[in-house]
């Protein structure tokens, strides 16, 4: 049994969307159906239960780490914080702003959302260029935890993302690349 295999055969493939010339790698059939996503948490889970691995918290990615992580986090029986675009945080924050294709993003964390020395588990969907999760982690870091593992179900190696966060010392783990 290759969990990579089984994830990618649920895995759609949107042609030119959101923009012409790019091909979006839709996650929602991989939620939808309750085998396969139980097989997708089940395998985060298994990894970061073990205690070497085992987080103090974990980080989200807006959006669709939120869904992947909160899920991860309650099966660990840690907590969860989320890392939101700029705007939506009500509390204080700490921001990051990074280079996008076109213009620029802006993330955010509540600035009690963990604590010096956390061990946390950084989690999103996709690395693509990398942008979000290199974010997530220097936001994290502001506040002086540590960040042990991002965590993604996909990866696309050609865009060089993975690459460049593992060079800045960051850990990942990946379940399915596309070319
Ligand atoms: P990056 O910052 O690595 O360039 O882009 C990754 C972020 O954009 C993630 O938060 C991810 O949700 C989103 N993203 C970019 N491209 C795709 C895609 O093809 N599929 C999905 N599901 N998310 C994408």
């Amino acid at each position: 049994f290759s969990i990579s295999t089984y994830l990618r055969e649920h895995i759609r493939t949107v042609p030119d969307w959101p923009a012409p010339g790019v091909q979006f790698r839709d996650i929602t059939p991989l939620l939808q159906d309750p085998e396969v996503f139980r097989t997708l948490i089940k395998a985060f889970v298994d990894r970061y239960q073990s205690p070497e691995r085992r987080p103090d918290v974990v980080a989200g990615l807006d959006a669709r780490g939120f869904i992947i992580g909160a899920v991860v986090a309650y099966e660990l029986k840690v907590g969860f914080v989320p890392v939101r675009k700029k705007g939506k945080l009500p509390f204080t924050t700490v921001q990051e702003t990074y280079e996008l294709e076109y213009g620029s993003a802006t993330v955010e964390l509540h600035t009690d959302a963990v604590k010096p020395g956390d061990r946390v588990l950084l989690i999103d969907d996709l690395i693509a260029t990398g942008g979000t999760m290199m974010a997530g982690k220097r936001l994290l870091e502001k506040l002086g935890a540590t960040v042990l593992e991002g965590a993604a179900i996909v990866d696309l190696p050609e865009l060089g993302g993975s690459q460049r966060l593992k060079e800045s010392g960051l850990a990942l783990h990946t379940l399915v690349d596309f070319e």
